[in-house]
């Protein structure tokens, strides 16, 4: 079978040596395909498909290929089937977009047992294994048929063949998009927060929502992404989280969002960016948006900014010691037991953490506002308070009175120079 789509190229070589001839020799006339006896010597060369090594080999041997009056016995005619695989990719792949691709198969594993079986037979070192060379022809082939491109890294689709059944399964990938985010409201969780009576199926307690809180900074800016790309869901990542009522400020929290299942990967970028500050106005604002991969989701979990703070805090106490304090706490270890409030989601453990700077911006009589920066993972609110004792020292032991917090803001996270 001389395959008509691709003249062998003039650079094409494929030197039919002794060792080639003797394997050749072996597996004449021993049931298989042209694809499947040129590939048990598919690694010498290069520029050939399978099928014009096939006939060199033919040639070399003297003899016409035979014509398999059975399917083959080695891949069961899974080369011969390129419209019938074609089909499936069109049916399955109509109405995805789709740039880049990568193609798999799933074989029977007793087919590739048998494979390994025939090298040992047939004295080659040099074969290619069935399945490499089905991906590989399935990926030319979708290549010409969806104008994209075959890739092994960040593709939009998976193509996986399951040969036993015939079925093709598609997997498609998610849209990375990174920015940072501020926010200014305060009753605003980061992340879709499901009800937790009900686990998000709706139920009495939570008005049919599915959800503990109406909206989240991860819903009102993935809205305009999902409308305009047909996705199905998304999920939020944050470089950290604030509090639920604390406000995040400064240049920003950096995020990836990941829209699933897009129908649409062509997207205009700034138009969204302007959708998602137009519709969450005063309560979100995102900037910075840009198109990433799924590596930069690690970067952001992996990451430890320093951050910085401004608390409100109430107490009867005195400007003064407010200073002391703050003037003994900066740079010292502090001890943080997992706070009673995240007990329930966080494992019990003991943190040592730093106050890096702190400063008493404004005070009243029983009202102080410090400005402070803290490594990654401080607890500020129990850091202010004590947690009964869970963090030590705090703000409240070491002025001598019990503080609350009134309010707390994030001004800054430090991650990158500057
Ligand atoms: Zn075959
Ligand atoms: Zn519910």
């Amino acid at each position: 079978m001389q395959t008509s789509e691709s003249p062998v190229p003039e650079t094409a070589t494929f030197e039919v040596t002794p060792a080639v001839l003797h394997v050749a020799e072996r597996a004449f006339e021993r049931g298989l395909c042209p694809e499947c006896f040129g590939r048990l010597v598919g690694r010498y060369g290069h520029g050939l498909t399978n099928p014009e090594r096939a006939q060199r080999l033919a040639v070399s041997l003297g003899r016409p290929l035979p014509l398999l009056t059975h399917p083959c016995s080695l891949c069961g005619g899974a080369f011969d089937r390129w419209d019938v695989w074609l089909g499936r990719v069109r049916t399955a792949t109509e109405g995805w977009e789709y740039h880049r691709f990568n193609c798999g198969s799933r074989w029977d594993p007793e087919r590739l047992a048998h494979e390994e079986t025939l090298w040992t037979e047939f004295g080659t070192t040099g074969g290619e294994s069935a399945r490499s060379a089905f991906n590989r022809e399935l990926g030319k082939r979708v290549e010409k048929l969806a104008g994209a491109d075959g890739v092994t890294s960040q593709p939009d689709l998976v193509l996986l063949a399951d040969l036993p059944t015939g079925r093709l399964e598609v997997t498609v990938l998610p849209l990375y998009v990174r920015g940072r985010y501020l926010k200014e409201d305060r009753t605003l969780p980061q992340t879709r927060w499901p009800c937790r009576r009900c686990q998000g199926r709706g139920c009495d307690f939570c008005g049919g929502t599915g959800k503990t809180y109406a909206s989240s900074v991860e819903e009102l800016v993935a809205a305009p992404f999902l409308s305009a790309s047909g996705g199905e869901g998304s999920r939020f990542h944050g470089m950290g989280r604030e509090d639920i009522n604390a406000r995040m400020l400064g240049t920003g929290r950096p995020f990836v969002l990941e829209v699933l299942r897009p129908r649409r990967r062509t997207l205009d970028l700034p138009a969204l960016e302007a959708e998602v500050n137009r519709t969450a106005a005063g309560r979100v604002a995102v900037h910075e948006l840009a198109w990433c991969d799924g590596a930069e989701v690690v970067r952001i979990k992996e990451a430890t900014p320093t951050k910085s703070y401004r608390v409100v805090v109430r107490g009867s106490t005195t400007g003064a010691k407010v200073n002391e304090a703050l003037s003994f706490v900066a740079g010292r270890p502090i001890a943080q037991r997992t706070p009673t409030r995240v007990a329930h989601r966080r494992a019990d453990r003991v943190r040592a953490r730093r106050i890096l700077a702190a400063r008493l911006v404004e005070s009243s009589e029983d009202r102080f506002t410090i400005e402070l920066r803290a490594e990654s993972g401080t607890y500020i609110k129990e850091w202010v308070e004590g947690d009964g004792g869970r963090t030590d020292p705090n703000l409240s032991q070491l002025v001598g009175a019990p503080l609350t917090v009134e309010a707390l803001d994030v001004l800054e996270i430090h991650d990158r120079a500057g």
